[in-house]
């Protein structure tokens, strides 16, 4: 069974790889999985403390609304070469950001997740194969975090502070729980999703993000993709045009 469940978490790789974070979430994610979710923040029966910041819930999708912060949050995952051009990007234009690391690519790609840990950037945890984690059996999904947790120790030293689920926006309870288990207490889902993983052109990744981001929005954005590493420059401008200053997840929370 279990050796099954990996087969096909292996082969959906090449799936994840070309899809979004949430690439299925229209269709895929069950009202009860949002409703959940909804509700989560209110009946979380005991939420974790954590040394870095203030006690969070069980999945956070936005950051508090009263500062002028925005958290530009990255699938981590691409082409070596892309993703170098990306980082020059973002050092060019002073931001700090989080990038959610799929274990795969980080174990194959160690020296740019050094190198964005030497830029300020904030490393987390992608799962393994950033394959649908929500049709993984509890201990497949524990399986996948905990894998791709030692490959972010491996680079980082630690696991992070961060997990974002593969192939969902929210997260659901099986998810959460695994999550948990292997030292997350807080999913990082997000509000604003420009959908840059369809490759719609850099302006209307930059338009979507800077007409939905609020003071404490969680921006979902991709690494490996040539129009977003061209939107990295506008979207730094016009968020700071509207005194909105991007920040890692950690830095939004503190
Ligand atoms: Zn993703």
């Amino acid at each position: 069974m279990h050796r099954r469940d990996a087969l096909r978490a292996v082969t959906a790789l090449s799936l994840g790889a070309a899809a979004g974070c949430d690439a299925a979430r229209p269709s895929a994610v069950p009202a009860t999985a949002s409703s959940t979710a909804e509700r989560s923040p209110n009946t979380h029966p005991t939420p974790t403390t954590s040394s870095a910041g203030p006690i969070l819930p069980d999945e956070v999708r936005h950051g508090p609304r009263d500062r002028p912060q925005v958290a530009l949050t990255f699938h981590g995952q691409g082409d070596a070469r892309i993703v170098t051009a990306l980082l020059d990007e973002l050092k060019r234009g002073g931001a700090r950001v989080t990038v959610l690391a799929v274990g795969t690519w980080l174990a194959a790609n160690a020296d740019l997740g050094r190198r964005l840990l030497a830029d300020g950037h904030e490393l987390g945890n992608h799962t393994q194969h950033h394959a649908d984690i929500k049709t993984m059996k509890p201990q497949l999904a524990y399986a996948e975090i905990s894998a791709c947790a030692e490959a972010v120790r491996a680079v980082a030293g630690s696991i992070g502070r961060w997990f974002r689920p593969s192939q969902t926006q929210y997260a659901t309870p099986t998810i959460k729980s695994a999550a948990r288990r292997a030292g997350y207490p807080t999913c990082l889902s997000y509000d604003v999703d420009p959908r840059d993983f369809t490759d719609p052109g850099p302006s209307a990744i930059v338009s979507a993000t800077l007409a939905a981001a609020r003071p404490g929005s969680i921006v979902s954005l991709h690494c490996g993709h040539e129009g977003t590493v061209a939107a990295i420059a506008p979207i730094l401008t016009g968020l700071r045009a509207r005194n909105l200053r991007p920040v890692t997840a950690s830095d939004l929370f503190a």
